[in-house]
């Protein structure tokens, strides 16, 4: 019997409060090596806060969260070895040209024989004309691209997205799709939260509903339409649709 492999993610009871107000209520999922979970919610549903607190840079109200079975609060480095983090803003260094970002992860996270993948990555993410480029000259979807190169050069067991799209062109969603899809293949996982929902549809082999700091479901797109009753072929915008719509009316009734 193939041995079942252990959640490269894994949050259990997670919750955030800032003061008095709980930005996420207690939430639990995991991520195994290989798959893409996707996370939507409306806005303010608490997908940004989750991924910050997984990848270390706010600090859990409850519960707790597991990368590669370690404590982001408790081994921020060994954790910073095995994860990498792109937010929807990512900021590159204004005075450091392309190739040379790609050098300083190299160097940052001592990957050996580095250059002999910068030609193949900058091919494969439409930035080969940009290599010498400083980075304060590029437009924002090469930003993205950059930032994405920089961490498909460290081979990270698991990439945490957030918004990963955001200013890309139809060619370069078409090539970060194939991208993250054949890393996933090969072992890594990807944890990435988005708007666009026909993305998440195509791309994601679990998705995660959130509304107002909650977990509304979670499972394969099939479990998630079962769990809104709706049939088997309806497409994601539409199971969302329910689910939040079936909240935001059972709030309005609540209301006084
Ligand atoms: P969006 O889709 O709009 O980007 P989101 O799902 O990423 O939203 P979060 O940014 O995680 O949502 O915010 C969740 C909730 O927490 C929101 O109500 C937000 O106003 C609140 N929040 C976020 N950061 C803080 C903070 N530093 N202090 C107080 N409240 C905050």
């Amino acid at each position: 019997m193939q041995p079942i492999a252990s959640p490269v993610l894994e949050l259990i009871e997670f919750t955030k409060r800032y003061e008095d107000f709980t930005a996420v209520h207690p939430l639990s999922f995991e991520v195994n090596p290989g798959e893409i979970v996707g996370i939507v919610g409306t806005n303010g549903a608490g997908k940004t806060t989750t991924l910050r607190a997984i990848v270390g840079l706010l600090r859990p109200s409850g519960g707790c969260i597991r990368v590669a079975g370690m404590n982001p609060e408790h081994d921020p480095v060994a954790i910073k070895q095995i994860l990498a983090y792109i937010p929807d803003n990512t900021q590159p260094f204004d005075l450091l040209t392309v190739t040379e970002h790609l050098h300083f992860t190299a160097l940052a996270y001592r990957i050996e024989n580095a250059e002999i993948q910068y030609d193949s990555l900058l091919e494969e993410l439409d930035l080969s004309a940009k290599r010498h480029s400083m980075a304060s000259s590029l437009s924002r979807g090469m930003v993205q691209k950059l930032s994405m190169a920089c961490a498909f050069l460290r081979n990270p067991e698991i990439i945490i997205l957030d918004e990963p799209l955001t200013g890309l062109d139809p060619r370069g969603i078409r090539n970060i799709k194939s991208s993250i899809r054949r890393r996933a293949d090969q072992g890594t996982a990807f944890l990435l939260s988005s708007h666009l929902l026909g993305l998440v549809e195509e791309l994601c082999d679990r998705v995660l509903v959130m509304h107002e700091g909650k977990r509304i479901s979670f499972g394969s797109l099939s479990e998630v339409r079962a769990g809104a009753n709706l049939d088997c072929d309806a497409p994601l915008e539409e199971v969302f649709m329910a689910v939040t719509d079936d909240l935001r009316n059972t709030a309005l009734r609540e209301s006084p």
